[in-house]
């Protein structure tokens, strides 16, 4: 057997079989490793657990025969990119912003994404007449305040491509925002470097989405990393993908969370699992996912809050779908602690004076828990 040294990323289901990851491989993984790409860096590669059959990480990016297994509903552009773009690169959905995708490629290739057969290896970076089109749309619309580099990974490109691209948007006045959406820091945190950082300053502050699913991603090489990010002044922010079998746990999630307050990142966004083919497998209900995300309210600190959000088929955006915790009765509201106790709640204001309690009523009243707290 040829080991690969780990400093390689592994590319193939062969390079994987050479890793002691895979035990051979079948047909069905050749099949899937032909339609949707495989790549694993050297990071992940070395955190994966070969004694544990169902490692989080080995999860995420090794491919599966489940792959093959494509869902009536499944789509092959999940939130329809294409029909909110414009001009080659560029996704124009919501009104003032915009997602500039300036490559395909990306350090690794999720099992899960949403983009799996927009992303891959034989797709390439956007030319450089593209990319002075897609620029030229932005300078076209004033109303674009915000610009999101996604992709492919943003941060696979050189710091001389990326830094050209950062100074075009600063030299647009109306952008004030640049955002980047990267699974660097945690799948190849040695990208993070000193001339990478001085690459993304310029006059628009750079907010930096973390893409991170699992607690054990954060190694001490991936936290210090995010550290270099943010101590050059980098707001981070994170999101997550709810994931059947890597972080579909309360504990899971609570670690998460807490390890992303711990390294300075905002929770932002869980996803849920996008309706990409051959991702069924991944995918958790909208109950089970609003039962998780209602299992941190209250048992964790404010700051460890992610929205969970479903990004509605069609290309029609993002909503929060976290179950509800108020519902209305009457003239008063339902509220439902995190205990799974319910209040009563008046909503009292000068709008409404009817709402207020009489003299012996209290809006402090308390009813019986509608569950068992979990
Ligand atoms: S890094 Fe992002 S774009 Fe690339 S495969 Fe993973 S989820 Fe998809």
């Amino acid at each position: 057997m040829i080991v690969l040294p780990f400093s390689q990323t592994a590319r193939s289901p062969e390079d994987l079989v050479n890793v002691d990851i895979l035990p051979a491989i079948t047909p069905e993984l050749r099949r899937v490793a032909e339609e949707f790409s495989v790549a694993v860096t050297p990071a992940m590669v070395n955190l994966i657990d070969r004694d544990d059959p169902h490692d989080p990480i080995a999860a995420q990016f090794i491919p599966s025969a489940a792959e093959l297994n494509i869902l009536p509903g499944e789509r092959p552009d999940p939130i329809d990119d294409d029909a909110f773009s414009p001009v080659e690169g560029v996704v124009h959905r919501y009104p003032d912003r915009v997602l500039l995708k300036l490559l395909r490629t990306c350090a690794v290739y999720c099992r899960f994404c949403f983009r799996r057969e927009q992303v891959g290896e034989a797709k390439a970076m956007l030319s450089g007449e593209a990319i002075d089109r897609a620029l030229d749309y932005i300078r076209a619309h004033t109303e674009i305040w915000e610009v999101i580099l996604s992709g492919g990974d943003p941060l696979v490109l050189s710091d001389r491509r990326l830094g050209d691209v950062i100074e075009k948007l600063n030299a647009i006045s109306h952008v004030k925002v640049v955002r980047i959406h990267t699974r660097l820091p945690v799948v190849d945190p040695e990208r993070i470097t000193p001339d990478l950082i001085a690459a993304l300053r310029g006059r628009a502050p750079v907010y930096v989405l973390l893409h991170c699913n699992h607690p054990r991603e954060l190694t001490p090489e991936a936290r210090a990393a995010c550290a270099l990010l943010v101590d050059a002044g980098f707001p981070m922010l994170s999101q997550s993908v709810l994931l059947r079998g890597v972080n579909d746990d309360a504990a899971v999630l609570a670690e998460l969370m807490r390890a992303f307050v711990a390294c300075r990142i905002t929770p932002h966004y869980l996803h849920h699992g996008d309706l990409a083919r051959g991702t069924s497998h991944f995918r958790v209900s909208v109950e089970r996912g609003q039962e998780l995300v209602r299992g941190l309210r209250g048992h964790l600190s404010g700051l460890c809050q992610p929205s969970y959000m479903l990004d509605i088929p069609g290309g029609h955006g993002k909503v929060p779908i976290s179950s509800g915790f108020i519902q209305r009765e009457g003239d008063v509201w339902s509220v439902e602690d995190y205990r799974g106790k319910r209040h009563i709640y008046c909503d009292a204001n000068a709008d409404s004076p009817a709402s207020l309690p009489s003299e012996n009523e209290t809006c402090e009243k308390s009813q019986a828990p509608a569950r068992a707290p979990s």
